[in-house]
Protein backbone atom coordinates (compact mmCIF):
# COMPACT_ATOMS: atom_id res chain seq x y z
CA UNK A 1 0.00 0.00 0.00
CA UNK A 2 3.24 2.56 -0.95
CA UNK A 3 1.42 5.61 -2.19
CA UNK A 4 4.54 7.13 -3.27
CA UNK A 5 6.37 5.47 -6.39
CA UNK A 6 9.71 5.93 -4.72
CA UNK A 7 8.55 4.53 -1.70
CA UNK A 8 8.91 1.63 -0.37
CA UNK A 9 5.97 -0.31 0.21
CA UNK A 10 4.08 -0.04 4.10
CA UNK A 11 4.78 -3.59 5.05
CA UNK A 12 8.31 -3.64 3.90
CA UNK A 13 8.32 -0.14 5.69
CA UNK A 14 6.68 -1.95 8.73
CA UNK A 15 9.40 -4.53 8.79
CA UNK A 16 12.30 -2.34 8.19
CA UNK A 17 11.89 1.23 8.80
CA UNK A 18 13.00 3.01 12.33
CA UNK A 19 16.44 0.69 13.13
CA UNK A 20 19.34 -0.91 11.06
CA UNK A 21 21.34 -4.04 12.60
CA UNK A 22 24.38 -2.49 14.91
CA UNK A 23 27.32 -2.01 13.57
CA UNK A 24 29.22 -3.12 16.68
CA UNK A 25 27.08 -6.16 17.79
CA UNK A 26 24.95 -7.21 14.82
CA UNK A 27 21.98 -7.31 16.67
CA UNK A 28 19.30 -7.37 14.61
CA UNK A 29 16.19 -5.71 16.46
CA UNK A 30 16.23 -2.99 18.83
CA UNK A 31 17.89 -3.78 22.44
CA UNK A 32 15.61 -2.95 25.15
CA UNK A 33 17.52 -0.16 26.31
CA UNK A 34 16.63 -0.19 29.99
CA UNK A 35 19.04 3.16 30.84
CA UNK A 36 18.05 6.20 32.44
CA UNK A 37 20.90 8.18 31.36
CA UNK A 38 23.79 8.82 28.59
CA UNK A 39 27.33 9.38 29.24
CA UNK A 40 28.86 12.61 28.24
CA UNK A 41 32.31 12.91 26.17
CA UNK A 42 33.38 16.36 27.70
CA UNK A 43 31.92 19.18 29.29
CA UNK A 44 31.48 20.66 25.95
CA UNK A 45 29.36 17.34 24.81
CA UNK A 46 27.30 17.82 27.72
CA UNK A 47 26.52 21.31 27.12
CA UNK A 48 25.88 21.24 23.66
CA UNK A 49 23.08 18.31 24.40
CA UNK A 50 21.79 20.13 26.74
CA UNK A 51 21.19 23.44 24.68
CA UNK A 52 20.27 21.32 21.99
CA UNK A 53 22.86 21.90 19.26
CA UNK A 54 24.07 18.85 19.22
CA UNK A 55 21.69 15.78 19.06
CA UNK A 56 22.00 12.52 21.05
CA UNK A 57 21.00 11.05 24.17
CA UNK A 58 21.13 12.48 27.48
CA UNK A 59 17.94 11.04 29.76
CA UNK A 60 15.81 8.86 29.09
CA UNK A 61 12.42 11.25 29.96
CA UNK A 62 13.38 13.42 26.72
CA UNK A 63 14.80 10.71 24.63
CA UNK A 64 15.70 7.12 25.01
CA UNK A 65 17.17 4.63 22.00
CA UNK A 66 14.55 2.13 21.92
CA UNK A 67 11.63 4.47 22.18
CA UNK A 68 13.76 6.72 19.58
CA UNK A 69 13.51 3.43 16.81
CA UNK A 70 9.96 3.53 17.12
CA UNK A 71 9.44 7.02 16.65
CA UNK A 72 11.08 6.22 13.41
CA UNK A 73 9.34 3.57 12.23
CA UNK A 74 5.92 5.48 13.06
CA UNK A 75 7.04 8.07 11.62
CA UNK A 76 8.31 6.32 8.23
CA UNK A 77 4.86 4.45 7.77
CA UNK A 78 2.97 7.75 8.89
CA UNK A 79 4.87 9.67 5.99
CA UNK A 80 5.28 12.45 8.41
CA UNK A 81 8.26 14.21 9.34
CA UNK A 82 8.88 13.39 12.74
CA UNK A 83 7.20 11.25 15.90
CA UNK A 84 7.01 11.86 19.31
CA UNK A 85 6.22 9.06 22.02
CA UNK A 86 4.16 8.66 25.40
CA UNK A 87 3.36 6.79 28.38
CA UNK A 88 -0.12 6.75 26.46
CA UNK A 89 -3.16 8.11 23.94
CA UNK A 90 -4.16 10.49 26.91
CA UNK A 91 -0.69 11.55 27.31
CA UNK A 92 0.00 12.34 23.46
CA UNK A 93 -3.01 14.20 23.75
CA UNK A 94 -1.82 16.72 26.94
CA UNK A 95 1.53 16.93 25.60
CA UNK A 96 0.45 18.29 22.27
CA UNK A 97 -2.25 20.62 23.18
CA UNK A 98 0.35 21.61 25.81
CA UNK A 99 2.80 22.63 22.91
CA UNK A 100 0.44 24.18 20.55
CA UNK A 101 -2.29 26.32 23.55
CA UNK A 102 -2.03 28.84 26.49
CA UNK A 103 -4.60 28.77 29.57
CA UNK A 104 -7.53 30.42 28.09
CA UNK A 105 -7.05 29.84 24.27
CA UNK A 106 -9.71 27.25 22.86
CA UNK A 107 -9.71 23.78 20.42
CA UNK A 108 -12.27 22.55 18.61
CA UNK A 109 -12.95 19.13 18.88
CA UNK A 110 -15.57 16.98 17.29
CA UNK A 111 -18.38 15.49 19.70
CA UNK A 112 -17.75 11.42 18.55
CA UNK A 113 -14.70 10.83 20.73
CA UNK A 114 -13.34 7.90 22.56
CA UNK A 115 -14.98 8.39 25.89
CA UNK A 116 -11.45 8.66 27.84
CA UNK A 117 -10.97 11.18 25.22
CA UNK A 118 -14.52 13.10 25.94
CA UNK A 119 -13.99 13.48 29.75
CA UNK A 120 -10.42 14.46 28.96
CA UNK A 121 -11.43 17.43 26.60
CA UNK A 122 -14.56 18.41 27.97
CA UNK A 123 -13.70 17.96 31.92
CA UNK A 124 -9.94 18.30 32.68
CA UNK A 125 -8.39 20.57 30.24
CA UNK A 126 -10.79 23.37 30.98
CA UNK A 127 -10.37 22.75 34.98
CA UNK A 128 -6.97 22.76 35.13
CA UNK A 129 -5.22 24.39 32.02
CA UNK A 130 -7.94 26.56 31.12
CA UNK A 131 -8.12 25.07 27.50
CA UNK A 132 -11.76 25.64 26.73
CA UNK A 133 -13.24 22.64 24.47
CA UNK A 134 -15.96 23.68 21.75
CA UNK A 135 -17.84 20.37 20.19
CA UNK A 136 -18.77 20.07 16.67
CA UNK A 137 -20.60 17.91 15.27
CA UNK A 138 -18.71 15.30 12.53
CA UNK A 139 -22.02 15.09 10.44
CA UNK A 140 -22.09 19.26 9.62
CA UNK A 141 -18.98 20.77 8.53
CA UNK A 142 -20.37 23.93 9.20
CA UNK A 143 -20.97 23.27 12.90
CA UNK A 144 -16.60 23.31 12.69
CA UNK A 145 -16.55 26.60 11.07
CA UNK A 146 -19.33 28.17 13.51
CA UNK A 147 -17.07 26.62 16.69
CA UNK A 148 -14.31 28.39 15.23
CA UNK A 149 -13.15 31.78 17.11
CA UNK A 150 -10.39 33.68 17.48
CA UNK A 151 -9.00 31.89 20.50
CA UNK A 152 -8.75 28.34 18.55
CA UNK A 153 -5.62 26.40 18.46
CA UNK A 154 -6.68 23.46 16.90
CA UNK A 155 -9.04 21.38 15.78
CA UNK A 156 -9.20 17.46 16.77
CA UNK A 157 -11.00 14.70 15.34
CA UNK A 158 -10.96 10.76 15.33
CA UNK A 159 -10.77 9.41 11.53
CA UNK A 160 -12.97 6.64 12.41
CA UNK A 161 -14.64 7.18 15.72
CA UNK A 162 -14.25 5.14 18.54
CA UNK A 163 -17.11 3.25 19.20
CA UNK A 164 -20.14 4.84 16.67
CA UNK A 165 -18.04 3.83 13.38
CA UNK A 166 -18.54 7.33 12.24
CA UNK A 167 -15.59 8.36 9.57
CA UNK A 168 -15.17 11.90 9.04
CA UNK A 169 -14.37 13.93 6.35
CA UNK A 170 -11.03 14.83 6.76
CA UNK A 171 -10.34 16.97 3.63
CA UNK A 172 -13.28 18.99 4.61
CA UNK A 173 -12.85 19.94 8.10
CA UNK A 174 -9.06 20.00 6.58
CA UNK A 175 -10.33 23.37 4.43
CA UNK A 176 -11.91 24.95 8.15
CA UNK A 177 -8.45 24.67 9.70
CA UNK A 178 -6.58 25.83 7.30
CA UNK A 179 -8.76 29.15 6.73
CA UNK A 180 -8.72 29.39 10.25
CA UNK A 181 -4.81 29.37 10.41
CA UNK A 182 -4.75 26.40 12.79
CA UNK A 183 -3.83 22.75 12.35
CA UNK A 184 -6.05 19.89 12.06
CA UNK A 185 -5.17 16.88 14.85
CA UNK A 186 -6.14 13.58 13.21
CA UNK A 187 -6.72 10.49 16.14
CA UNK A 188 -5.99 7.82 13.42
CA UNK A 189 -6.03 4.67 16.11
CA UNK A 190 -9.00 2.90 15.10
CA UNK A 191 -7.76 3.19 11.43
CA UNK A 192 -4.18 3.19 11.77
CA UNK A 193 -1.32 4.33 8.95
CA UNK A 194 -1.84 0.86 7.14
CA UNK A 195 -5.99 1.82 6.47
CA UNK A 196 -6.09 6.01 6.04
CA UNK A 197 -3.19 8.34 5.88
CA UNK A 198 -4.84 11.74 7.00
CA UNK A 199 -1.56 13.55 6.01
CA UNK A 200 -2.57 13.32 2.24
CA UNK A 201 -6.03 14.78 3.27
CA UNK A 202 -4.91 18.20 4.45
CA UNK A 203 -4.21 16.76 8.32
CA UNK A 204 -0.97 18.76 9.67
CA UNK A 205 -0.71 15.92 12.98
CA UNK A 206 -1.67 12.42 13.66
CA UNK A 207 -1.78 10.93 16.84
CA UNK A 208 -2.22 7.26 18.35
CA UNK A 209 -3.03 5.33 21.15
CA UNK A 210 -0.31 2.77 20.22
CA UNK A 211 -1.76 0.57 23.08
CA UNK A 212 -4.47 -0.62 20.44
CA UNK A 213 -3.54 -1.67 16.62
CA UNK A 214 -0.38 -0.23 16.28
CA UNK A 215 1.35 -2.61 19.32
CA UNK A 216 -1.91 -4.94 18.47
CA UNK A 217 -1.17 -7.82 21.27
CA UNK A 218 -2.42 -5.90 24.44
CA UNK A 219 0.58 -5.87 25.73
CA UNK A 220 2.17 -2.27 26.56
CA UNK A 221 0.62 1.07 26.76
CA UNK A 222 1.65 4.13 24.82
CA UNK A 223 0.88 6.84 22.52
CA UNK A 224 2.40 8.93 20.08
CA UNK A 225 2.37 12.56 18.23
CA UNK A 226 3.74 12.45 14.11
CA UNK A 227 3.97 15.94 13.06
CA UNK A 228 3.74 15.96 9.05
CA UNK A 229 6.26 18.68 9.47
CA UNK A 230 4.44 20.81 7.28
CA UNK A 231 2.87 23.21 9.05
CA UNK A 232 3.48 26.73 9.19
CA UNK A 233 4.36 27.97 13.25
CA UNK A 234 5.21 31.63 12.43
CA UNK A 235 2.47 32.38 10.17
CA UNK A 236 0.87 33.94 12.67
CA UNK A 237 0.99 34.77 16.55
CA UNK A 238 -1.30 32.09 17.95
CA UNK A 239 1.92 29.20 18.90
CA UNK A 240 4.17 31.26 20.46
CA UNK A 241 5.97 28.09 21.95
CA UNK A 242 7.11 27.09 18.71
CA UNK A 243 7.54 30.47 16.67
CA UNK A 244 8.63 32.79 19.93
CA UNK A 245 11.87 32.56 21.69
CA UNK A 246 11.82 30.01 24.63
CA UNK A 247 13.29 31.48 27.67
CA UNK A 248 14.41 28.23 28.74
CA UNK A 249 16.39 26.83 25.95
CA UNK A 250 18.31 30.63 26.29
CA UNK A 251 16.01 32.37 23.33
CA UNK A 252 15.86 29.50 20.44
CA UNK A 253 13.05 29.40 18.76
CA UNK A 254 12.28 26.31 17.72
CA UNK A 255 10.53 26.95 14.64
CA UNK A 256 13.20 28.54 12.94
CA UNK A 257 16.17 26.29 14.75
CA UNK A 258 14.34 22.82 13.64
CA UNK A 259 12.02 23.97 10.58
CA UNK A 260 9.81 20.88 9.96
CA UNK A 261 11.13 19.16 12.93
CA UNK A 262 10.19 22.03 15.69
CA UNK A 263 6.99 20.92 16.95
CA UNK A 264 9.28 16.93 17.56
CA UNK A 265 11.93 18.52 18.81
CA UNK A 266 9.34 20.76 21.18
CA UNK A 267 7.48 17.58 22.16
CA UNK A 268 10.49 16.13 23.37
CA UNK A 269 12.39 19.17 24.63
CA UNK A 270 9.77 20.89 26.41
CA UNK A 271 6.45 18.22 26.68
CA UNK A 272 8.71 15.19 27.95
CA UNK A 273 10.76 17.31 29.85
CA UNK A 274 7.97 19.28 31.70
CA UNK A 275 5.07 16.68 31.55
CA UNK A 276 6.83 13.43 32.17
CA UNK A 277 5.15 11.09 30.17
CA UNK A 278 7.61 9.39 28.30
CA UNK A 279 7.25 6.12 26.91
CA UNK A 280 9.23 3.40 28.77
CA UNK A 281 11.49 1.13 26.39
CA UNK A 282 9.78 -2.25 27.24
CA UNK A 283 6.69 -0.67 25.91
CA UNK A 284 8.29 0.81 22.78
CA UNK A 285 9.90 -2.78 22.03
CA UNK A 286 7.01 -4.49 22.08
CA UNK A 287 4.62 -2.29 20.06
CA UNK A 288 8.18 -1.55 18.02
CA UNK A 289 7.73 -5.64 17.26
CA UNK A 290 3.65 -5.58 16.79
CA UNK A 291 4.04 -2.98 14.10
CA UNK A 292 5.84 -5.33 12.00
CA UNK A 293 2.98 -7.40 11.18
CA UNK A 294 0.18 -4.59 11.51
CA UNK A 295 -0.69 -4.78 7.81
CA UNK A 296 -1.44 -8.67 8.07
CA UNK A 297 -3.45 -8.23 10.93
CA UNK A 298 -5.12 -5.43 10.14
CA UNK A 299 -6.24 -7.33 7.05
CA UNK A 300 -7.52 -10.15 8.81
CA UNK A 301 -9.09 -7.50 11.31
CA UNK A 302 -11.30 -6.20 8.27
CA UNK A 303 -12.22 -9.73 6.89
CA UNK A 304 -12.93 -11.24 9.96
CA UNK A 305 -15.06 -7.55 10.83
CA UNK A 306 -17.27 -7.66 7.92
CA UNK A 307 -18.11 -11.05 7.87
CA UNK A 308 -19.22 -10.98 11.44
CA UNK A 309 -21.06 -7.69 10.83
CA UNK A 310 -22.97 -9.07 7.83
CA UNK A 311 -23.93 -12.38 9.94
CA UNK A 312 -25.27 -9.94 13.02
CA UNK A 313 -27.22 -8.01 9.90
CA UNK A 314 -29.25 -11.10 9.47
CA UNK A 315 -29.82 -12.41 13.18
CA UNK A 316 -33.57 -11.91 14.19
CA UNK A 317 -32.28 -10.86 17.27
CA UNK A 318 -29.95 -8.44 16.42
CA UNK A 319 -32.04 -4.71 15.64
CA UNK A 320 -29.08 -2.94 13.92
CA UNK A 321 -25.35 -3.24 12.78
CA UNK A 322 -22.85 0.25 12.62
CA UNK A 323 -20.26 -0.76 10.65
CA UNK A 324 -19.07 1.40 8.09
CA UNK A 325 -17.92 -1.35 5.84
CA UNK A 326 -21.88 -2.70 5.31
CA UNK A 327 -22.59 -1.66 1.95
CA UNK A 328 -26.17 0.10 3.47
CA UNK A 329 -24.08 2.20 5.83
CA UNK A 330 -24.26 5.50 5.50
CA UNK A 331 -20.18 6.05 6.55
CA UNK A 332 -19.52 3.55 3.43
CA UNK A 333 -18.92 6.36 1.06
CA UNK A 334 -16.22 7.94 3.35
CA UNK A 335 -15.09 4.52 4.15
CA UNK A 336 -14.61 4.30 -0.10
CA UNK A 337 -12.94 7.66 -0.29
CA UNK A 338 -10.56 7.71 3.31
CA UNK A 339 -9.90 4.25 3.73
CA UNK A 340 -9.98 2.17 0.85
CA UNK A 341 -13.03 0.66 1.14
CA UNK A 342 -12.39 -1.20 4.95
CA UNK A 343 -13.57 0.11 7.87
CA UNK A 344 -10.99 -1.93 10.72
CA UNK A 345 -12.47 -4.00 13.62
CA UNK A 346 -14.09 -1.94 15.63
CA UNK A 347 -18.31 -2.12 15.77
CA UNK A 348 -21.11 -1.78 17.23
CA UNK A 349 -24.61 -3.54 16.93
CA UNK A 350 -27.79 -3.74 19.25
CA UNK A 351 -30.15 -6.35 20.41
CA UNK A 352 -33.72 -6.35 20.28
CA UNK A 353 -33.89 -6.97 23.96
CA UNK A 354 -32.10 -3.69 25.29
CA UNK A 355 -30.41 -2.80 27.87
CA UNK A 356 -31.08 -6.06 30.24
CA UNK A 357 -30.23 -8.41 27.16
CA UNK A 358 -27.35 -6.85 26.08
CA UNK A 359 -25.96 -7.15 29.56
CA UNK A 360 -26.61 -10.95 29.17
CA UNK A 361 -25.14 -11.51 25.99
CA UNK A 362 -21.79 -10.08 27.32
CA UNK A 363 -21.92 -12.31 30.33
CA UNK A 364 -22.79 -15.18 28.05
CA UNK A 365 -19.58 -15.20 25.95
CA UNK A 366 -17.29 -17.80 25.78
CA UNK A 367 -14.50 -16.78 22.95
CA UNK A 368 -14.78 -13.37 23.01
CA UNK A 369 -13.33 -11.51 25.81
CA UNK A 370 -15.11 -8.72 28.29
CA UNK A 371 -12.72 -6.35 28.51
CA UNK A 372 -12.56 -2.52 28.34
CA UNK A 373 -9.73 -2.34 25.06
CA UNK A 374 -9.73 -2.84 21.44
CA UNK A 375 -7.11 -3.58 18.66
CA UNK A 376 -6.47 -6.57 19.70
CA UNK A 377 -5.30 -10.22 18.68
CA UNK A 378 -8.19 -11.43 20.41
CA UNK A 379 -12.21 -10.49 19.74
CA UNK A 380 -13.20 -8.51 22.84
CA UNK A 381 -16.96 -7.03 23.82
CA UNK A 382 -18.22 -4.83 26.16
CA UNK A 383 -21.20 -2.99 26.67
CA UNK A 384 -20.30 0.85 26.64
CA UNK A 385 -23.55 2.64 28.14
CA UNK A 386 -22.55 0.70 31.73
CA UNK A 387 -19.04 0.84 31.24
CA UNK A 388 -16.86 2.88 29.29
CA UNK A 389 -19.36 5.87 28.39
CA UNK A 390 -20.94 5.36 32.03
CA UNK A 391 -19.67 8.67 33.50
CA UNK A 392 -21.84 10.47 30.44
CA UNK A 393 -25.10 11.50 30.88
CA UNK A 394 -27.43 10.05 28.68
CA UNK A 395 -28.01 12.62 26.64
CA UNK A 396 -23.93 13.15 26.25
CA UNK A 397 -24.25 9.46 25.13
CA UNK A 398 -26.49 9.36 22.53
CA UNK A 399 -24.32 12.62 21.21
CA UNK A 400 -21.29 9.62 21.35
CA UNK A 401 -23.54 6.95 19.29
CA UNK A 402 -23.66 4.68 22.71
CA UNK A 403 -27.26 3.57 22.64
CA UNK A 404 -28.74 1.64 25.88
CA UNK A 405 -29.19 -1.69 23.80
CA UNK A 406 -25.75 -1.24 21.92
CA UNK A 407 -22.60 -3.47 22.23
CA UNK A 408 -18.79 -2.59 20.46
CA UNK A 409 -17.01 -5.32 19.61
CA UNK A 410 -13.18 -5.53 18.38
CA UNK A 411 -13.26 -8.61 16.13
CA UNK A 412 -9.86 -9.85 16.25
CA UNK A 413 -7.99 -12.40 13.66
CA UNK A 414 -9.42 -15.60 14.95
CA UNK A 415 -11.85 -17.31 12.22
CA UNK A 416 -14.17 -15.97 11.72
CA UNK A 417 -16.84 -18.93 11.55
CA UNK A 418 -15.58 -19.74 15.36
CA UNK A 419 -16.69 -15.97 16.55
CA UNK A 420 -20.24 -16.49 14.57
CA UNK A 421 -20.69 -19.20 16.63
CA UNK A 422 -19.47 -17.96 19.81
CA UNK A 423 -21.88 -14.62 19.37
CA UNK A 424 -24.87 -17.11 17.71
CA UNK A 425 -24.81 -19.33 21.17
CA UNK A 426 -24.46 -15.82 23.44
CA UNK A 427 -27.03 -14.20 21.51
CA UNK A 428 -29.28 -17.37 22.55
CA UNK A 429 -28.30 -17.47 25.81
CA UNK A 430 -29.14 -14.16 26.57
CA UNK A 431 -32.60 -13.61 24.65
CA UNK A 432 -34.13 -16.81 26.08
CA UNK A 433 -32.86 -15.42 29.80
CA UNK A 434 -35.16 -12.27 28.67
CA UNK A 435 -37.92 -14.41 27.31
C1 LIG B 1 -7.87 4.10 23.67
C2 LIG B 1 -7.98 5.32 22.86
C3 LIG B 1 -7.36 6.51 23.28
C4 LIG B 1 -6.60 6.62 24.58
O1 LIG B 1 -5.45 5.88 24.57
P1 LIG B 1 -4.75 5.26 25.89
O2 LIG B 1 -3.54 4.61 25.34
O3 LIG B 1 -5.73 4.34 26.52
O4 LIG B 1 -4.45 6.44 26.77
C5 LIG B 1 -7.46 7.61 22.45
N1 LIG B 1 -8.15 7.57 21.28
C6 LIG B 1 -8.77 6.44 20.87
C7 LIG B 1 -9.52 6.45 19.58
C8 LIG B 1 -8.71 5.29 21.63
O5 LIG B 1 -9.33 4.17 21.22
Amino acid sequence: MGTKKDMQGFCTQAVHAGYAPDSETGALVPDISQNVSFYFTSANDAAEKFSLSRPGFSYSRLTNPTVAALEKKLAALEGGAGATCTASGLAAHQMLLFALMNSGDEFVASSRLYGGTYNQFRNSFSRSFGWQCRFADLGDIDSFKRAVTEKSRAIFIESLSNPSGAIADIEAIARVAEEAGIPLIVDNTIATPYLCRPFDWGASIVTYSTTKYLNGHANAMGGAVIDSGKFDWSQNDKFPALSKPDESYHGLAFHKEFKEMALTYYCHAVGLRDLGACQQPLNAFLTFTGLETLGLRMEQHCKNALAVARHLEQHPDVAWVSYAGLDGSPYKPMADKYLNGRASGVFTFGVKGGFDTAVDLVGNVKLFRHVANIGDTRSLIIHSASTTHSQLTEEQQLKADVRPEGLRVSIGIEDAADLIADLDQALAAATQKAA
